[in-house]
């Protein structure tokens, strides 16, 4: 099929042919350094990457330009994520599900594992959990069942999360990962207040695709593939691609997951808020082993390094389906959320002994948020439960624009601290409270801007009088 990055059809922004062409196009010129060097000074320069000189760099087998590669993503990082992290987590609200994806325990022939669909009451107890931990910023999952799971089920529990308010805690911003739906839903979704809305596209290749979803409405690769476009025409403009690396190859995702981003930049003018980084992990009856295309720790790391320094204004996210050691390698290349304390199961939280039962992957990171927290400062970054920009409506190309004037700064930085210190003040661990009280401190130095950095200042005060929920 032709490529056409500003076609409405799957098939055409994500062409077949043009995929397998960059692919030969990368491989072939590997070792050619006139073509690395140019992309690299290209991306150095902020431009961003084509998918054939993403491609390019992912191939590239020249180790000093390899090295140039991670250091320029760490260099990107920093200079537009500055070191915050921030910090969220799944709740998974149903498990029902009428798809056959063959990776996902949640699949419909899965008789062995509990169907839970959790009431109004349990979503409350499972977010009071979760603000007793400190969270602000939650990804509801949920599994595609028109008549469990309908959209009335999805917009009645973000109400029901949006007005919990437990002691300090309160839910700051909800993004969904539910299944493709039609633009008016997705307009449901952005009226309900949504922050970003989520979809991983799971494998590009179609043929691949059909095979991994071999029933169910989630069997449809063009209308999962056009998801986001429709989402965007109802209104919703931060969108969070991903592929689930591991079903098909990653040269073929990577292409990919470009060619999508830069179709919606070039449909939209404003590319992905987010793209997530996931593997496909053990499960019920899922063996990871089962699927050929399993990518190592140097590839990972190295697609994350390609990613970041592509799409310099996109978030990248990256869950505890990875281990400490892997996120601690990758996060440097350019990460700028995780998620912290999770669960994925449904209950999971209020109900710790659920966990086994319902569970949709294996965790690798089992620790708590306090602990990821105090991790996170003693590899040198501040912990972020900011969700201000959402709330200032900055989304979508507005976010963009900041990012790209690298005022990011004058804002996130400081917010990032005063959301801290409120997670100091009201669930942290004396010992996490003692760490970030200083890096607190050393961290103000840092706002660039002396009026916001005096403000700010005032206000981490103020949140020891008891006051909360500041932003700039
Ligand atoms: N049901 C929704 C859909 O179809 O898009 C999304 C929710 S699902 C709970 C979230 C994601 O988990 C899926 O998109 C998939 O990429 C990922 N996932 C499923 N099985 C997995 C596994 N065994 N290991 C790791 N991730 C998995």
């Amino acid at each position: 099929m032709k490529y056409d990055v500003l076609s409405s059809k799957a098939e055409e922004f994500i062409s077949h042919e043009e995929i397998l062409a960059t692919i030969e196009y990368a491989n072939e010129n590997k070792y050619n350094a006139e073509l690395i060097s140019k992309a690299l000074d290209k991306a150095e320069a902020l431009k961003g990457l084509t998918h054939r000189e993403a491609s390019l760099l992912l191939a590239c087998d020249i180790p000093e330009y390899n090295e140039r590669i991670f250091k320029l993503a760490e260099q990107i990082k920093k200079d537009f994520y500055g070191n915050r992290i921030v910090l969220f987590a799944p709740l998974y609200l149903s498990n029902y599900c009428v798809n056959g994806c063959t990776y996902c325990p949640y699949h419909a022939k899965n008789k062995r594992i509990p169907r839970i669909k959790m009431t109004q009451e349990q979503i409350r107890r499972e977010v009071i959990a979760l603000q007793d931990m400190g969270h602000k910023r939650l990804a509801i999952e949920l599994g595609e069942d028109p008549i469990n799971n309908p959209i009335e089920y999805v917009l009645e529990s973000i109400k029901t999360i949006y007005d919990i308010k437990h002691k300090n805690g309160e839910i700051r911003r909800i993004n969904v990962n539910i299944a493709a739906t039609s633009v008016e839903n997705y307009r449901k979704l952005h009226e309900a207040g949504i922050g970003t809305y989520i979809l991983f596209q799971e494998t590009y290749n179609k043929e691949n695709y059909e095979k991994l979803h071999p029933t169910g409405p989630k069997h449809n690769y063009a209308y999962h593939t056009e998801a986001m476009d429709r989402a965007m025409e109802g209104g919703i403009d931060d969108v969070g691609i991903g592929v689930l690396f591991g079903l098909s190859t990653y040269q073929y995702e990577f292409a990919g997951l470009l060619m999508h981003a830069e179709h919606l930049e070039a449909k939209f003018g404003v590319g992905p808020h987010t793209i997530s980084f996931p593997r496909i992990k053990k499960a019920d009856d899922i063996d990871p082993n089962a699927f050929d295309n399993s990518i190592n720790d140097d590839i990972f790391a190295k697609i994350i390094a390609c990613t970041r320094i592509s799409v310099p204004y996109t978030g990248m996210i990256i869950s505890t389906r990875e281990s400490k050691e892997c996120r601690e390698k990758v996060i440097h290349y350019g990460i700028s959320q995780i998620s912290g304390g999770s669960k994925t199961s449904v209950g999971g939280y209020a109900d710790p002994e659920k966990e086994n039962d319902s569970e949709q992957f294996d965790i690798s990171d089992k620790r708590t948020l306090d602990e990821i927290v105090r991790w996170l400062m003693e590899i040198g970054y501040i912990p972020s439960f900011c969700t201000a920009c959402y709330r200032a409506e900055r989304t979508g190309d507005r976010f963009m624009d900041l990012c790209k004037s690298k005022q990011i700064l004058n804002f996130c930085h400081p917010n990032a601290l005063m959301t801290l210190k409120e997670f100091l003040v009201d669930y942290a661990s004396p010992e996490t409270r003692k760490i970030g009280k200083e890096l607190i401190k050393r961290e103000l130095l840092n706002v660039p801007n002396e009026k916001v950095r005096d403000v700010c200042e005032q206000h981490i005060q103020e949140i020891d009088t008891g006051k909360r929920d500041f932003y700039f």
